[in-house]
C-alpha cells in the first residue's frame, strides 16, 4: 500500500463504505468500526455495511447500532455502495467472502482499498494493506493509523474496538500470531481507554444455558482419531433446534478438540439445513496447514492454523470423506 498515495486520497472529504466478510467475527466487526470512527474524525462520510447478521456478544461494540446489514437493509446497503468513492475491505480479501454483497461490489466503480490478514489476496483492490503475519485485522487498522501519523487520534471508543478484534483472534493473546508487538499495541490501547477487563466480560461472559448445553452436547460427540492426531466434533440440524442455537453459540468449540493433549489437527462440521451445507472449522498446531487443508477439500480457506470450509454432501457424508482424505495427511500429522 503506497501510504502517500492514501494520505493524499484521504485529505479531502469523501464517502466512505467500510465492508467486511459475511458471518462478521470481533475482529470483522472491531476493524471496521476502529476504522470507521477514525475515519469520522478526519471529516469523511463513512458508512459500515455487513453481509450478515452477527452474534449477540458484539452487539454493544462502540457504533455498532449504526451498522447497516445487507441481507436485511439491502436496499440503504446497495444505494450507500453505489454512492461510495472509496471502499475498504478489511478481514477478507476475496470478494466472494462478502456472501451476497459480492455482486454490489464488483459493480462499484468505487476505489477499493483492502486491509487484511488472510493467505492468498485478490488483486481486486488499488490499495492492498495485505500481511499474514498479523494477529488480526484490529491490529493492522492500529498500524494503518500509525502509518497516517494519527495515533493521537486513537479516542477510547477506537482503542475498545480494536481491543476485542485482538483478543478475539488472538484467542485472549495466546496463538502464534501474538508477538511482543501485538502486546506493545495492547498496552498503548490500554492507555488509550479501552477497558480490558469489560471487555473481556462482554465478549466472553455471555454465555445462556442453553449454549453450555449445547457444548455439552458438542464434548458429547466429539470423535478422537490418534492416528492421525485429529478431534472433531460434529452438531447436527436438530440437536442445534433442541438447544436454541443462535449465531455465535458454537464460536470456539473447535477449539475444545485441539485441547486435547497431543491433538494437532481438529475440525467441526455443523449442519445448516437453510443453506443446505454444512460449515466445517479447521485449527491446527504447528507445520499442518489448515488453510491449504481448506482449499483443497473443503471450497475455504483463511490462515495456516485456522481456517473454514464447507460442503454439500450429509453431515455423515462430509465425516466420512474427512475421514478418508486423513491418511495421505498421517506424515506430516506425526512429524
Ligand atoms: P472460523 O472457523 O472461525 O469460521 O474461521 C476461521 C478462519 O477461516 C477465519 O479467518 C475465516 O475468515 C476463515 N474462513 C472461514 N470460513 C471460510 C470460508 O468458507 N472460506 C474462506 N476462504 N475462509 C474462511
Ligand atoms: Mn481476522
Amino acid at each position: 500500500m503506497n501510504i502517500k498515495e492514501v494520505k493524499e486520497l484521504l485529505s479531502t472529504p469523501k464517502n466512505i463504505v467500510v465492508t467486511a466478510h459475511k458471518n462478521p467475527d470481533g475482529d470483522a466487526i472491531g476493524s471496521s468500526l476502529a476504522l470507521h470512527h477514525y475515519l469520522l474524525s478526519l471529516g469523511h462520510r463513512s458508512t459500515v455495511i455487513m453481509p450478515n447478521e452477527y452474534p449477540d456478544f458484539l452487539k454493544w461494540i462502540p457504533g455498532e447500532n449504526h451498522i447497516i446489514k445487507h441481507s436485511t437493509d439491502t436496499e440503504i446497503a446497495q444505494s450507500t455502495i453505489r454512492e461510495a468513492d472509496l471502499i475498504f475491505t478489511l478481514d477478507y480479501n476475496l470478494l466472494s467472502r462478502s456472501g451476497q454483497m459480492e455482486s454490489d461490489l464488483s459493480q462499484s466503480e468505487a476505489i477499493f482499498l483492502m486491509i487484511d490478514h488472510h493467505q492468498q489476496p485478490d488483486d481486486y483492490a488499488k490499495y492492498i494493506y495485505s500481511d499474514t503475519t498479523m494477529s488480526s485485522t484490529c491490529q493492522m487498522v492500529y498500524h494503518f493509523i500509525e502509518k497516517l501519523d494519527h495515533l493521537e487520534f486513537i479516542t477510547p471508543e477506537i482503542a475498545t474496538c480494536i481491543y476485542v478484534g485482538i483478543m478475539t483472534d488472538t484467542g485472549s493473546f495466546r496463538f502464534r500470531s501474538t508477538t511482543s508487538t501485538t502486546h506493545r499495541v495492547v498496552a498503548d490501547l490500554i492507555d488509550k481507554g479501552a477497558d480490558n477487563t469489560r471487555i473481556h466480560e462482554n465478549i466472553y461472559d455471555t454465555n445462556t444455558i442453553s449454549r453450555l448445553q449445547l457444548k455439552g452436547v458438542a464434548l458429547n460427540n466429539l470423535k478422537v482419531l490418534p492416528e492421525y492426531k485429529t478431534a472433531y466434533i460434529s452438531l447436527s440440524q436438530s440437536e442445534l433446534d433442541q438447544n436454541k442455537f443462535k449465531k455465535g453459540d458454537t464460536e470456539g468449540f473447535v477449539n475444545l478438540g485441539l485441547s486435547i493433549n497431543g491433538i494437532k489437527f481438529a475440525a467441526i462440521f455443523i449442519e445448516n439445513k437453510k443453506e443446505g451445507i454444512i460449515k466445517i472449522s479447521l485449527r491446527s498446531k504447528g507445520d499442518f496447514s489448515v488453510n491449504e487443508f481448506s482449499r483443497d477439500h473443503f471450497e475455504g480457506g483463511g490462515h495456516h492454523n485456522a481456517a473454514g470450509g464447507k460442503s454439500n454432501l450429509s453431515l455423515s457424508d462430509t465425516i466420512d470423506k474427512f475421514i478418508s482424505i486423513l491418511p495421505s495427511y498421517k506424515n506430516v500429522l506425526n512429524q
